[in-house]
């Protein structure tokens, strides 16, 4: 039998036709001699911005950062509540925890795995001074819903779009429909640098205005700090240069996320195997995610057909060793179901549908046990 070279869930190599105009966008700011808060990160943060046809984008050193940025920049401090989802990776919880704040979690719902409007009703909200919402595996969240609820009580929405640049809620892109929305250009994300990188996005010029301040020690000019708790979070030169290169490709890529989804959709028919709802535009399929009660035995099949899989994310953020004593009364049904069930599979631009063939053929081909 041939071997078969092993399948990853992301292969970050096939985007790189753009070698050669990447090389190009370095070698601009090489000659240019300035390597931090210049032309490209100026540059990029205003065709980002006009990509998510918000008014403002600040580039920032990454996505947690972004969130934490985000938080600041509303005020929120020692104590405050600051409510969102325990099955999201864990970075809003850092974000929320780097402010001296309190994650107040709410459940998710199950057809989606995003926040759930019904669990947020049920959260009283009175004294929370934020809610951030994640637009988990590149679906987004009902912000309409969730906005009306936080109205109510005037608290401003973060948006964590770190898994959906360029998903559209009614031809209103991710970042756009709460009061900040914050990105990650990780590399393995839709829109990802070769490094770390992230941005803040938001039509609140004060807001915006704060968080600029806020990522570079609080400055309002050079040496003069005027806002407390400042930090040090810049998008550097290079990797703003980069990200140029590669945003005019985002919604090809994006594209190529749904064609793989729609396929993955209509090839698996296994009554073993929950799949994720069908894509839309509020979806890009940052990560193609089933569910199974037999995960393990899925995996470790997957794993002999030499295919890659993962686990996003197996713990709820209130079961990390780190806080986890701080939490021992909640257990939300639906989010700990979902982290002992889903399992993502390889989804990524440039996957061959003779991948695409092996994968949904060893589904097929799984027994679970
Ligand atoms: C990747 C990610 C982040 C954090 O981004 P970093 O750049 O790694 O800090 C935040 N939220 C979600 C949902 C993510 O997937």
């Amino acid at each position: 039998m041939r071997e078969m070279a092993l399948l990853p869930l992301n292969d970050l190599r096939r985007q790189l036709g753009l070698d050669d105009e990447i090389m190009v966008a370095l070698r601009r700011v090489i000659d240019r001699g300035w390597y931090i808060r210049g032309a490209e990160c100026q540059a990029f943060e205003t065709e980002f911005a006009d990509y998510c046809g918000a008014r403002f984008a600040v580039g920032v050193a990454n996505g947690t950062d972004a969130i934490e940025l985000a938080l600041k920049a509303l005020g929120v401090a020692s104590g405050d509540r600051v409510v969102t989802v325990a099955n999201a990776g864990y970075y809003s919880t850092t974000a929320i925890l780097a402010v001296s704040a309190e994650p107040t979690y709410v459940d998710i719902d199950p057809a989606t795995l995003l926040m759930s409007v019904e669990s947020l009703r049920e959260c009283p909200l009175e004294d929370v001074r934020a809610i951030i919402v994640t637009h988990l595996y590149g679906r987004m969240a009902d912000l309409p819903a969730i906005t009306d609820q936080a109205n109510q009580w005037g608290i401003p929405v973060i948006e964590d779009c770190a898994q959906a640049h360029g998903a559209e809620f009614e031809s209103r892109k991710a970042g756009t429909l709460g009061t900040l929305g914050c990105f990650s250009f990780y590399p393995t994300k839709n829109l990802g640098a070769l490094g770390d990188g992230g941005a803040v996005v938001t039509n609140d010029e004060t807001l915006a205005t704060r968080v600029r301040r806020l990522a570079q020690y609080g400055w309002e000019k050079k040496y003069l700090s005027t806002l407390d708790r400042g930090q040090n979070s810049r998008l550097d030169e290079m990797q703003a240069a980069i990200l140029r290169v590669k945003l005019p490709h985002l919604d090809a890529w994006n594209q190529e996320r749904s064609k793989l989804a729609s396929e993955y959709g209509s090839r698996i028919n296994r009554a073993e195997i929950i799949k994720p709802p069908p894509p839309d535009r509020r979806d890009v399929h940052h990560l193609y995610v089933v569910r199974t009660a037999q995960r393990e035995s899925l995996q470790t099949h997957l794993s002999n057909c030499g295919i890659s899989s993962d686990i996003h994310y197996p713990l709820p953020d209130y079961r990390q060793p780190s806080i986890q004593d701080r939490f021992l009364n909640i257990a939300l049904l639906e989010t700990e179901l979902a982290c002992q069930q889903v399992l993502s599979i390889p989804c990524f631009p440039g996957m061959t549908p003779a991948e695409m063939e092996r994968v949904t053929e060893a589904i097929e081909t799984w027994s679970p046990s």
